[in-house]
């Protein structure tokens, strides 16, 4: 097909989002042209998000165990960083997996096209590719998915240098002595993490009263009793960070006045924004969101039925597996399957720090607001044979279940690999399944996955290993 020719669906970004829909797509018969900068798909996700991110983590937590077996009788010399191996390792993981997406997109006979995309017309974009001359392409259908860019503060300019964002810091160019990092959501301490057990002395500065706002307190308070940073300002408003020969000089505006404070490096982790700049949607008349998301129906459409929008683009969560499966939903929409909608009971969240912290469907937060009447059952892995042979004790798992009909509603883990735990309680939260289903499951033993078990048993009184 020849780029002048009018094309059946274009999907720009290719993302979770959008690769999922494009793979979808194709699958069902459509004929799919991709558009992207990088060579290969793979977004924010695969190249400076998600998989270096845990590449990292997981590098910095098999160094947290390895000490850690000290206690337990196994002596390791002190870990040696090797810096740029490591750099060279994360890269490796990275262009394994776009790689393979790259061969997956073309098995399929999909049209990846790098470059840029925006629409000129409801019908029409203009594309430009890295180094070739700009050219218009017709479509019958189009899916947006592209994506969301990181965000500053009003006096804090990223200069890639001594203030990063998150792409800087995962490029690990060196480590420095003494970090901070604006924003204690779930890059921020995930990323803090990394640099923390690769040596750094890291302070994170959080705008509200505690770390991960949003998140149920009590999964937090497990990530305190050993969070890995040197001081945790809360409440604490970040007013400017000033580049000078000694470091970058921050402003931290707390409950005790203002103080200043120099770090080597200032990364700074307060959010991501959609990226709708420069993709001509005023030509389309598209509505956005006050925050600037892209508003779609339930099919993931918008107000024009022929084109649909997923992903970061339509708004929280912003998270890879959300992207997908919105993918995969506008794909089926596009080839007219009826009934197809996005209706998710639980999306679920994981922070992968040490311990990790996980969760989905209703949080405790939420049914406090909505004055849903829930019981809270809650099995702590002390008692849990398998958290006590991989030395965690402060854990937990906890079910939210609707007093009345006993179904779960939502659920929650936290300690090690906790993210593990979660697929299983949103299985049940998207089937509907009620405590008595999750107590007479046999689960293996000894897992972590029996604290889920032993959370419906004390839903009925008492659990085996907890009373
Ligand atoms: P993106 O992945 O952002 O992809 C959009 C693509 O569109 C990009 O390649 C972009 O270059 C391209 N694009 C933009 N404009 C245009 C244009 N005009 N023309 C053509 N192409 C364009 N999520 C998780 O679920 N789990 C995690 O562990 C996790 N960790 C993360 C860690 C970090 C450090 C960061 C930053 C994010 C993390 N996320 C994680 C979030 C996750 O990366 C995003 O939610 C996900 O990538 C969103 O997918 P998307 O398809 O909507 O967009």
């Amino acid at each position: 097909m020849g780029k002048t020719d009018k094309k059946e669906l274009v999907i720009i970004g290719a993302g979770p989002g959008g690769y999922a829909a494009a793979f979808h797509a194709s699958d069902l018969g459509i004929k799919v042209t991709l558009i992207d900068p990088k060579v290969n798909p793979g977004g924010v996700c695969l190249y400076r998000g998600c998989i270096p991110s845990k590449a990292l983590l997981h590098l910095t937590k098999t160094k947290d165990e390895a000490l850690k077996a000290s206690e337990w009788g196994l002596e390791f010399e002190e870990p040696k960083t090797d810096r740029k191996k490591i750099v060279s390792w994360k890269e490796g993981v990275v262009k394994k997996l776009t790689d393979g997406l790259g061969k997956l997109s073309d098995s399929r006979g999909i049209e990846y096209i790098q470059g840029r995309a925006k629409f000129t017309g409801k019908n029409e974009l203009e594309v430009s590719p890295e180094e070739e001359e700009s050219f218009s392409l017709q479509f019958e259908k189009a899916i947006i998915a592209t994506g969301s860019s990181v965000i500053s503060l009003p006096n804090i300019e990223i200069d890639h240098k001594h203030i990063w964002d998150s792409t800087d810091a995962l490029e690990l160019k060196e480590i420095p002595e003494k970090m901070l990092v604006i924003g204690g959501g779930y890059i921020g301490l995930e990323l803090g993490s990394v640099y923390a057990s690769l040596g750094s002395k890291v302070s994170i500065a959080e705008m509200t009263s505690g770390l991960l706002p949003g998140t149920d307190r009590d999964l937090v308070e497990v990530f305190n009793k050993k969070e890995p940073f040197e001081r945790v300002y809360v409440e604490t408003k970040v007013e400017q960070a000033k580049v000078s020969k000694q470091g970058v000089m921050v402003s931290l505006q707390g409950k005790e006045g203002t103080q200043d404070k120099t770090f080597d490096r200032v990364l700074v982790a307060v959010g991501r924004a959609p990226n709708t700049e420069s993709l001509g949607l005023d030509k389309l008349d598209i509505s956005t969101t006050d925050k600037g998301f892209i508003d779609v129906n339930v099919r993931r459409q918008t107000k024009h039925k022929h084109i649909c929008a997923i992903g970061d683009i339509t708004g929280e969560p912003m998270l890879a597996h959300k992207a997908s499966h919105e993918g995969r939903i506008a794909a089926e929409v596009i080839a007219g399957k009826p009934g197809a909608g996005y209706d998710p009971k639980a999306i679920p969240a994981i922070v992968f720090t040490n311990p990790e912290l996980a969760w989905c469907g209703l949080t405790e937060q939420e049914a406090k607001e909505k004055n849903r009447d829930i019981k809270v059952v809650k099995f702590p892995w002390a008692a849990s044979g398998r958290a006590t042979a991989i030395g965690e004790d402060s854990g937990f798992t906890k079910l939210l279940i609707d007093s009345q009909t006993e179904v779960i509603l939502g659920g929650a883990a936290a300690g090690k690999n906790a993210g593990s735990l979660i697929p299983e309680l949103a299985l049940a939260v998207e089937m509907g399944s009620t405590a008595k289903d999750l107590e007479l499951t046999i689960h293996p033993h000894p897992t972590l996955s029996e604290s889920i078990m032993e959370s419906a048993e004390l839903f009925f009184g008492s659990a085996t290993h907890y009373k």
